[in-house]
């Protein structure tokens, strides 16, 4: 039996107004929302991990009564439903109130010590749903089901999914915004996380003004989600900014390393508990493209390409820091908390690629090979995932584009960059050698970091339609490969393939639409 301990409804103020049409709140963080209930609910996926992590057994989960709670059917002793009021900027510019629009959130678990809230994603309208229905889609759902699993085995900090429930009730999507609608199975997915607290719920109430409720909001997350800081309220503030600024380089610099991209990095999307949330038109790049971005409505801005993440990562937390300046009485402590993210994103970011690229550490002189690798990959159309893989399988003392071979999307472009690859390998060989250290300890260094197996977006779009078709158990044999991200695993090297030619131009297999 999972215990709640629902601090946020006790401690921050609610709305008064139970009523669930969209409207705007004022002086409330949350509003008082029942899930709507659904035709024919039907369990399709669970985490077995997150479950774990709220000590719920197998049996307990997949028991009616948690299929109804799983599918906003009904709730538990304890729980209590709730929608939360954050803004945000989207696409750079402020777009005022936006909340949980379809994310009800179950209450506060309380299990292994630690703290978890609990929130089902597409289980209907609330106060902050403006124009929409307050629903979500089987495809995107299965997305984010998987997506979070697997950013939790990439080791990448990230909001967790328990369970996928279909509904049994259509959903209607203009799925390519070219005004053909067309109804889609619709789905629950239940998120998990210490706190799903964004940048926006502090934006909101310094954008109105409201420095009360600021105020309140920030000793909130404080006390529950960064209890270890201590001090003076001016002190904690700056600390706990410098925290968040932290966090965030290693977020960023952890989706750079497995080569995943958000999509969607609106200040409403970012943590400040540093995880990864809301995984919408997000995906891992294939061939070696910065300016790749899986949002098709980001095609023509490419404003949350592979190559942007940090410095918009960086513009979001200045965003921030705006709305921290309505309390702050120095911002001196606001700019030292930036600065902060510039020196541990560019040092983590090192420390990555070194272990990726197999150093033994970072060097000042490296940067230029690195450099010349990623301009290489680019211009070559290598596949990022496959490329850390068989350069680890390279013979230092006996250079060879051999185990590179798979790496390569296009002949042509190979071709025409093979002697500059070749001279590059040789280089890199000399870096490797010059550490001095017995091969096969870099090569399982190189493959305890560089991942064999991500969720290419051709992957998920093969477990989606396996799904849609009648067929769920698609998406747990995929979870089992995501598992274990770094393994070689024997008879499922099929998931480790770079993307198909017929998946290049898909949708769904390469480019998202925001459409969910
Ligand atoms: P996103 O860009 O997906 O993070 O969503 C931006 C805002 O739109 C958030 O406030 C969401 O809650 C809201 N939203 C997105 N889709 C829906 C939907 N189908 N129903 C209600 N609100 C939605
Ligand atoms: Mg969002």
């Amino acid at each position: 039996m999972l215990h709640f301990d629902n601090r946020l409804l006790r401690e921050l103020p609610g709305d008064a107004d139970t009523d669930n049409r969209p409207r705007p709140v004022f002086g409330a963080l949350w509003s008082p929302v029942s899930p709507t209930p659904v035709a024919a609910p039907r369990l399709l996926a669970w985490s077995s991990e997150t479950a774990d992590l709220l000590g719920l057994s197998e049996r307990e989960l997949t028991s009616p009564e948690w299929l109804a709670v799983l599918s906003g059917n009904g709730v538990l002793p304890g729980m209590s439903t709730y929608a939360t009021c954050y803004g945000g900027h989207q696409f750079g510019a402020w777009a005022g109130q936006l909340g949980d629009g379809r994310a009800i959130f179950l209450g506060e678990a309380v299990a292994g010590g630690r703290r978890f809230e609990l929130q089902l994603k597409g289980a209907g309208p609330t106060p902050y749903c403006r124009r929409a229905d307050g629903r979500a889609v089987l495809r995107s759902s299965i997305r984010e089901f998987l997506c979070s699993e697997a950013m939790h085995h990439l080791g990448v900090p990230t909001t967790r999914a328990l369970s996928l429930v279909a509904t049994g009730e259509a959903v209607t999507r203009d799925r390519f915004y070219d005004g053909h609608s067309a109804d889609e199975p619709g789905a629950v997915v239940c998120r998990v996380a210490p706190s799903f607290l964004r940048f926006g719920h502090f934006e909101l109430p310094a954008r109105r003004g409201d420095t009360a409720l600021l105020r309140q909001l920030i000793g909130f997350t404080l006390s529950r989600d960064f209890p270890e800081i201590s001090g003076q309220p001016e002190e904690r503030l700056a600390r706990w900014f410098r925290e968040v600024c932290e966090r965030t380089a290693r977020l960023v610099v952890h989706w750079t390393r497995v080569g995943f991209v958000h999509g969607v990095m609106n200040t409403d999307n970012m943590s400040v508990t540093g995880l990864s949330i809301d995984y919408g038109p997000c995906g891992w790049i294939d061939d070696f493209d910065p300016a790749w971005t899986p949002n098709a409505t980001d095609a023509r801005g490419r404003r949350y390409c592979f190559a942007r993440q940090g410095a918009v990562a960086r513009w979001n937390l200045e965003r921030l820091a705006d709305a921290l300046s309505a309390i702050a009485p120095d911002p001196g402590v606001l700019n030292a908390g930036l600065e902060h993210y510039d020196a541990i994103y560019n040092g983590e970011f090192r420390r990555a690629f070194a272990a990726k690229f197999g150093f033994a550490q970072w060097r000042d002189d490296d940067a230029p090979l690195v450099e010349q690798a990623f301009d290489l990959l680019q211009k070559a159309a290598v596949d990022m995932t496959l490329f850390f893989r068989g350069l680890a399988a390279v013979d230092p003392l006996a250079p060879s584009m051999a185990p590179l071979g798979e790496a390569f999307c296009d002949e042509a472009k190979r071709q025409a960059h093979a002697a500059a690859f070749a001279a590059w390998l040789a280089q890199w060989c000399g870096r490797v050698r010059s550490d001095g250290e017995p091969d096969e300890g870099r090569q399982a260094r190189m493959n305890a970091v560089n991942p064999r197996y991500v969720l290419r977006n051709y992957l998920a779009q093969e477990a989606i339609e396996r799904t849609e078709s009648g067929d769920p158990a698609a998406i747990h044999e995929l979870l089992d490969v995501l598992r274990r991200p770094c393994a070689d695993q024997p008879g499922k090297e099929h998931f480790a393939e770079k993307r198909p030619a017929w998946a290049r131009h898909k949708p769904g297999c390469s480019m998202l639409s925001c459409s969910s």
